[in-house]
């Protein structure tokens, strides 16, 4: 075998061995940042190493140092897994190496791009001419809806930005969420907004924007331009904006309306769970996630916007030495040069099969519900959110009982729950995300959380 076979092979078995051994490993990693740097530094050797030799070395060093995301008891942040044709789509993407930007160099990874997304806005139950841009997550996907809203906006009151950029531009609202996500903040920075352009509108004890309070934003927010950024599953509780209401207000004023649907916008493929996006369709742009609810290995992200033309208008690049063909990916993303992130996307959706996605948005559903009923019972245990869909919120008695739980559950290596704060005290959250969990699992982690409460 030549090196590259070789290095091949080695990184096969050790896949494998990584993957068989999920169930029995410690789900939160064993080694420290530091202990990594230790394990994997040192200065640069001047000779090289075999490839195989040095990718075998790799897969023993990392290992302490990785988490078991891809296992059935990761329910940290939002985090999904990878379905086996994704994974193994995702390898072959690897090795094909393609330049996913340009159609012309590249015309499997472009084809693939159109008919998954495609698939992907019937699934969703979005506008069908809308266009898709495949992005590294819901950050980038919030930053490029945004993009495209901000040219839009402007160009309605007026303003030329790709001629003349912000300086001088009538000022631009971006009304908000109390618990939009981080990154709708991140995005906006990225895109030039201050703080100042922000307009916060209280939410209720779920996370939902309340549509009172929005008409109430509106009136203040006056005539210039305008972008409402709602939401398709709140990070804590899972709650969904109530898009009728919110987005018929924000369209009266004439704004364009962004929803990040990171995890959320999922639930539309699932007739249990699709009243949770009801009236989301009417939006402007749409963010989603393919590494988290659909299950793709990272990085997998989706930028949706209803007006192709406009995306185009913001993406659309020129440059004598490329080949630009119709329909070229860089169109609609950020990169010129990227990972045929299409390939892992549409293996997940056409091995699992509308079906099979609505199954499995069902299967994530119930797992969140039986973990929230098991963890209610558990006396000193409260379950603080409506469970609608996937995410769970609960404490362990006081803010620090509740802190003290997590880190030993963490040590004790079943499962993996993460912190963060609810209104005004600290929880545990649980995100369950991953197509392989099953109620086993569910009744490990209760019971794991009884034993160490119990000591
Ligand atoms: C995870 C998440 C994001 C950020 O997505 P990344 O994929 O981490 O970039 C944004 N919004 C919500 C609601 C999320 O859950």
């Amino acid at each position: 075998m030549d090196d590259r076979a070789r290095a091949l092979a080695v990184a096969h078995d050790r896949a494998t061995a990584f993957l068989e051994r999920l169930p029995e490993r410690p789900v939160w990693p064993r080694a420290s940042y530091d202990d990594m740097l230790e394990a994997l530094g040192g200065d640069l050797p001047s000779e090289g190493t075999d490839p195989a030799e040095l990718v075998e070395q790799l897969a023993v060093q990392a290992e302490p140092g990785l988490a078991g995301i891809p296992g059935g008891r990761f329910y940290g942040f939002v985090i999904g897994g990878g379905l086996p044709a994704a994974l193994a789509a995702d390898w072959l993407a690897s090795t094909w190496d393609q330049n996913a930007g340009l159609s012309a160099i590249s015309p499997a990874a472009s084809a693939v791009e159109t008919i998954a997304g495609g698939w992907l806005v019937d699934l969703l139950g979005l506008p069908a001419q809308s266009a898709v841009g495949f992005v590294t997550g819901a950050t980038m996907a919030n930053f490029t809806g945004l993009a495209v809203a901000r040219r839009e906006v402007l160009a309605k009151a007026g303003w030329d930005l790709d001629q003349q950029g912000l300086p001088g531009a009538p000022p631009t609202r971006i009304v908000v969420g109390e618990h939009r996500h981080s990154t709708v903040d991140r995005a906006a920075k990225f895109l030039g907004f201050g703080r100042n352009q922000l307009i916060v509108v209280p939410a209720d004890g779920e996370g939902r924007m309340l549509p009172d309070e929005l008409a109430r934003a509106l009136e203040d927010a006056g005539d210039g331009p305008l972008v409402v950024c709602l939401q398709a599953g709140e990070v804590h509780t899972g709650a969904f904006d109530l898009f009728e209401p919110l987005i018929g207000l924000a369209h009266d004023h004439g704004a364009w309306v962004h929803v990040d649907g990171a995890f959320g916008l999922w639930a539309a493929t699932a007739e249990s769970t699709r009243h949770l996006t009801e009236g989301v369709q009417s939006a402007d742009s749409w963010a989603t996630d393919g590494h988290k609810t659909l299950n793709v290995p990272y990085d997998s992200g989706m930028a949706i916007v209803r007006d192709g033309a406009a995306m185009r208008a913001v993406f659309g690049s020129r440059a004598d030495y490329l080949i630009e063909g119709a329909g070229d990916p860089s169109e609609r993303t950020p990169e010129l040069s990227r990972r045929a992130r299409g390939f892992a996307v549409w293996a997940a959706l056409r091995s699992l099969g509308r079906d099979g996605v609505a199954a499995l948005v069902r299967r994530l559903c119930d797992n969140a519900a039986r973990m929230a009923a098991g963890l209610a019972d558990i006396p000193g245990v409260e379950v603080l959110n409506d469970v609608v869909f996937t995410q769970v919120v609960a404490t362990f008695g006081s803010d620090d009982e509740t802190r003290a739980l997590g880190q030993r559950l963490l040590a004790d290596g079943t499962a993996v729950l993460t912190p963060g704060e609810w209104r005004g005290r600290v929880v545990q959250r649980c995100s369950i995300s991953n197509w392989s969990t099953t109620y086993d699992d569910v009744d490990m982690t209760l019971a794991a959380v009884r034993r160490l409460l119990a000591e």
